[in-house]
């Protein structure tokens, strides 16, 4: 019952259509890069869209039909790449919007792919692990004629994990009858699975964080943190904040929000959490989601879902910063006018790319057969993401532009070039 509540509750925030607000953003990166119409009717929509429908044997003997989708943006830079989510609310729109974003995180941190996105209409909250097995492998059967690892790439995104991209890595091998890890990232690591591949969302994040810091002159150890969300992005990085010396006045999950003005004990949280990324439901004096994005602090990091910054509540946030950790937190209306309230945002197609980076270093160790440390992954994705974060930041002052702006005529560029030698365009 609960579930059902929070679901209708997502349903309606995520309503407004995230596709046609890329799209909006898209055309005006191409405009400002002085690109002619029919760069934007290609970079639009994905290039390719496939829906299925994967029938599953229940624990009951009953057969349930369930219907999937996998988008590919754009593969004229190399493969597509980009997550699988498992969700009772995912549409064909969103998976889109989705692979468009990993087209421009792909392009803004400088990887050899495109994007791509995969979704399945499903609550793994409620289906057996034998169940989620059949539906994972039927998924992959009915996917695996545009798949592959010079194809398009997927990984784990929203409610699904390295046990499901090992499901799904061990169909394809025995339908292509050879072994290849390549096919799919963010397997355990005995599978081929990268160091540091499940942090490095987070990871990326903190980068982000600290290099926007530097820019408002803020330092980390003792500066007022608020996290919307405590699942795989919004723990890792609450750990890593916190252990910076950060105050992390704010987390919150579907149900709730934690706040302490003196910084919140973040150690006994992740104690407290569960595999869902929820811990509120152990506290009684809770606030609402609403409530923690306009609270006192340096600097917002929503980490939980999209359109939840929007011009009902942009003019009363009291952040410095904003590091968009989710996929499309804050609305375009926000946006604007956050970029007016001169709030440095840090939008997600640059901040939440250390997930991407990682994968595809997880790939080239998968291509290659040979494997990094821990060590070497963390120092290669720390060079990406600063790299990456000086281009937008510094395209953003030369052009007079906000960082979201920025970050996408940095991506479209790449995939509007590439389509031209190819001589698509
Ligand atoms: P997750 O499922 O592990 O955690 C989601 C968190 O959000 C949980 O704490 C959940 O309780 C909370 N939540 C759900 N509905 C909510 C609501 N209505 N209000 C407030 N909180 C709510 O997901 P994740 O992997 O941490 O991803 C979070 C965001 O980061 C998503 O937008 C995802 O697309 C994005 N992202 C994640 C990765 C990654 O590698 N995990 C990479 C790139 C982008």
């Amino acid at each position: 019952m609960v579930i059902d509540k929070i679901n209708a509750a997502n349903k309606e925030i995520e309503s407004p259509n995230l596709l046609k607000s890329t799209q909006i953003i898209i055309d005006e990166a191409l405009t400002k890069l002085g690109y002619p119409k029919e760069v934007f009717e290609l970079l639009k929509e994905p290039i390719r869209m496939l829906t299925v429908r994967i029938p599953v044997r229940m624990d009951d003997d009953s057969i349930k039909v369930f219907t999937g989708y996998r988008a590919q943006h754009n593969d004229a830079i190399g493969p597509t790449k980009g997550g699988i989510r498992f969700h009772p609310e995912i549409t064909q729109d969103e998976v889109k919007a989705l692979s468009i974003w990993m087209s421009l995180k792909a392009g803004i941190v400088d990887l050899p792919y495109g994007g791509g996105k995969g979704g399945i209409v499903c609550d793994p909250r409620v289906m057996s692990i034998r169940e989620l097995e059949r539906l994972s492998r039927g998924y992959v059967r009915a996917i695996s004629q545009i798949v592959g690892p010079t194809k398009d790439i997927p990984a784990p995104d929203v409610f699904t994990n390295s046990q499901i991209m090992s499901w799904m890595m061990d169909e394809y091998s025995r339908i292509r009858e050879f072994d290849s890890p390549g096919f799919i990232t963010g397997k355990p690591i005995v599978l081929g699975g990268s160091q540091g591949r499940e942090s490095s969302t987070a990871k990326g994040v903190v980068i982000c964080i600290e290099e926007a810091a530097k820019k408002r002159g803020i330092t980390i150890q003792g500066a007022k943190i608020a996290i919307q969300g405590f699942g795989n992005a919004g723990s890792y990085l609450a750990k890593f904040l916190y252990d910076s010396g950060a105050k992390i006045v704010g987390i919150s999950d579907a149900y709730g929000a934690l706040y302490d003005e003196n910084g919140l004990d973040i150690p006994y949280l992740l104690d407290k959490r569960d595999s869902f990324g929820v811990v509120t439901k152990h506290f009684k004096n809770t606030i609402t989601n609403k409530e923690l994005l306009v609270l006192p602090c340096d600097i917002l990091v929503p980490a939980a879902i999209s359109n939840q910054i929007t011009k009902e509540n942009a003019n009363q946030i009291k952040a410095k910063i904003i590091v968009e950790a989710a996929n499309g937190p804050t609305t375009l209306e926000a946006n604007n006018i956050l970029t007016q309230k001169g709030i440095l945002l840090v939008p997600d197609v640059l901040a939440s790319a250390g997930g991407v980076t990682v994968s595809y270093f997880e790939w080239v160790q998968n291509n290659l057969g040979y494997y990094w440390s821990e060590k070497e992954v963390s120092e290669k994705l720390h060079k990406v993401m600063t790299e990456a974060f000086e281009n937008v930041y510094s395209t953003a002052i030369k052009q007079n532009v906000n960082m979201r702006l920025a970050g996408y005529m940095i991506g479209v560029r790449k995939i509007a070039e590439a389509s031209r030698f190819r001589g698509w365009i």
